[in-house]
This record gives C-alpha cells, structure tokens and sequence, in this order.
C-alpha cells in the first residue's frame, strides 16, 4: 500500500479558513477595534438566532465559560458535580478552579455519553449540578437527565464543545440546561482560534456570566470608550479577564454562516468512513438516535486488540501517523491522570466503560477541508495498517 506523500501529512482536526474570514479579521486590524466591540455583539446575536435562543455571551474559551456558569453556583467546598470520565480535563478543572468537587458517572458503552443511570447512582445530598458533555457531537439523554434534575433540585451545565449543530427531540443543545457553554479551539466546528460562548435562559444570567468574565465590572469597557461620552464603571464582585476580542469574532462570523455547510461536508466524510470500514474488526460510533441531530464533531473507532489480532491503540496511532495521517485520542478516562489519583483517589477501573473506550479509542480526521482523496488516503491507511 502507497504511503501517503510527506509533504501531506493530514494535520488532525485543521480548520477551514475561508477568504471572507481572512477579510474580515484584516478589517477590523485596520479599524483599530482589536478588542470585545460591535463584532463580539453581532457574532453573540447570530449565535443566539442559530441556536434559536435569546441569550449568548461571547468568551475567549470554552473553559473560562464552564469555568464561569460554575462560579454563578457559588459551589461550596464540600459541593458535587457529576460530570463524565470521558472528557477532556477542562470540564473537570472547571469544577475544581469555582471551589467545587467533580464526582463522575460512568458512560454508556455504546453511546459514550453519561449513563442517566448512572448519575442517578452518583447523586448525594450535596450534589448541585450534573454536567454532562455531548460526546462527539451526539445528544445526551437530555429526557432523562432533565427528568434527574428537576427530581432532585440540580442545575444542569451542557457542555456542548462538540456540539454546535446538535439536536435533540427537535431542540438545539444548549439550551435544556441553565447554561450552555461552546468551544470556538481551532479544531471544533466553528473556530476563532481560542474562543467560547454560553447560552444563558434569560438576560439577567446573561448578564451575570458577562460581569463576571470583564473583571466583574457593571459596564461594557467598549460602551465605556463609545462617543456617548465617559462612562464609570464600578466592579460589583471579584471577576475575571475572559472576554472575547472583535478579532476572534470577526473570524467567527463567517465561520457560523458555514456551519451547516462544513457539517454535511462532515456528514458525508462520516458515511464514507462508516462504508470503508464496515468490514474491518473496529467497532464503529454508534448509529444516530432517531429524533435527534449528530453534530459530527468525532469519527471514533475502537481498536481492540482481541478483535485486530493483537493490534493495540497505541500501535495503531503509531502506524497512521507513520501513514501520514493526524490522528486523535478523545479521551484517555480523566481517572487515568496522576492529578486526579492524587487529590480524589480515583482509579480508571471505577469507570469500566470509560476506561475501556479511553484505551481503545482513535479518532480519525473528519474536518470540513479533507478531500476526497484524503478521505481515500484514510481508508487506504487504516486497511493497511490492520492488514487488509
Ligand atoms: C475543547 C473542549 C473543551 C475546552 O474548550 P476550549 O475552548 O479549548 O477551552 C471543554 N470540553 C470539551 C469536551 C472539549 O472538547
């Protein structure tokens, strides 16, 4: 089998960035508004319009908006939130940095998303929220999990990272919780380099998240600078420096007015894979649920040495990039990190599903700017590296 040329070793998770992006951050450098202005405000409205809601609120990431919508809890010390082991370490972080406690339930071995079940099981008398991460772009159970919050009193936090176009039952996620938080990093489905945004249920949460992430100040700094004349502003509680700049925005703009179009882009890649792959010993991501829109964000597969005759994910990971071809892991189980054993004493076999996944798991490119041919080069390298 050919090996994919050098020269186009396939980066995993590359954006796609367009002229009118490229335009518009060019136009606001020439502006001279770098900081959070009126782009940071139409992005926050287009936003809010796609995802069919009143209220978002820009940031410079997703974790400083899981870190924030965490901090508007004001989590006591002792304070449980049960969030997934399958997960990237900043949804856990963000629990501990707003003075909580993570306490995680295990996934669902084909959905790969928190088990309702087992969240039930995980819930105490100081468990305040449940934090569920839609993995890959796939819904959560949000029946059920709304149905556990509403039964013990509990806020519900989405982290929807992966999942900017995904649906559930006809509504857009985001927007079942208190608080919906995206990531705009540079290999998620809309991207402005660093960047996030929550989805608040009303404007006064809203406007808490906003305080809180520019220093905790009662006014806009660019409503502040504006020609309506000088503005005070006076700092009603001890925030932080998470706004988003115009520049990102800029970005963001355009890269929202093709978010449908890169996701059938990736829709397509995703059925070329689940075709190419259907006869090879890897299990592939579970079908969509039916009532409900996959956002696409991850093409998993799981390499399991009993299946590929002794083939294991590392070796696998090894061979692809060998193929020159960027691969991921989504994610080793958040127990599997020293930090982790240390503070909480978790051990990766307390969450079996997970554990099992995070050691099997690879991800394949999937974003909006692979070709065909790169699809095929894919194909070609993963048949190659089990043998076929
Ligand atoms: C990427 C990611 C984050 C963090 O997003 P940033 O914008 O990079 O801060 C949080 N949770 C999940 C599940 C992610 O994939």
């Amino acid at each position: 089998m050919p090996i994919r040329p050098k020269e186009r070793f396939l980066v995993f998770g590359s954006p796609l960035i367009e002229e009118a992006e490229i335009a518009e951050v060019v136009d606001s450098l020439k502006s001279g508004w770098l900081g959070t202005g009126p782009k940071v405000a139409r992005f926050e409205k287009a936003f809010a319009e796609y995802k069919k809601t009143c209220c978002a609120l820009a940031l410079n990431s997703c974790t400083a908006a899981l870190h924030l919508c965490l901090v508007a809890l004001d989590l006591q010390p002792e304070d449980e939130v049960i969030t997934t082991p399958l997960t990237f370490c900043a949804t856990a972080n963000a629990i501990i940095h707003a003075g909580g406690t993570p306490v995680l339930a295990d996934v669902d071995s084909a959905t790969m998303n928190i088990d309702p079940d087992k969240v039930r099981a995980a819930i105490t008398p100081r468990t305040r929220a449940i934090l569920p991460v839609h993995f890959a772009g796939r819904p959560c159970d949000m029946d059920a999990l709304c149905g556990l919050t509403e039964e013990f009193g509990l806020t519900l936090i989405e982290d929807c990272a992966h999942a900017i176009e995904t649906e559930y039952h006809g509504r857009p996620t985001g927007t079942f919780g208190q608080f919906g938080c995206f990531s705009f990093y540079v290999t998620k489905n809309v991207v402005t380099g660093e960047g996030g945004m929550v989805l608040a249920q009303d404007e006064a949460a809203a406007a808490r998240i906003k305080t809180l992430g520019l220093h905790g100040m009662s006014a806009d700094a660019w409503k502040r600078f504006s020609d309506e004349g000088y503005k005070h502003y006076l700092v009603t509680e001890a925030g932080f420096k998470y706004n988003m700049m115009d520049i990102q925005a800029a970005i963001g703009l355009h890269q929202l007015a093709r978010v449908e179009e890169n996701w059938a882009r990736r829709g397509a890649i995703w059925k070329a894979y689940d075709a190419g792959l259907a006869d090879l010993p890897l299990t592939l991501p579970a079908p969509a649920e039916a009532d409900s829109r996959h956002g696409h964000h991850l093409y998993t597969v799981l390499v399991d040495p009993e299946r590929t005759g002794g083939l294991t994910r590392d070796a696998f990971l090894s061979a692809m990039t060998k193929h020159n071809i960027g691969v991921g892991v989504h994610y080793l189980s958040l127990p599997e990190h020293p930090y982790y054993q240390k503070r909480y004493g978790w051990k990766a076999e307390d969450w079996p599903q997970a554990m099992r996944i995070g050691r099997q798991t690879v991800s394949l490119p999937i974003s909006p700017k692979l070709t065909n041919a790169d699809v095929t080069d894919v194909l070609d390298a993963v048949r190659d590296v089990l043998g076929r």
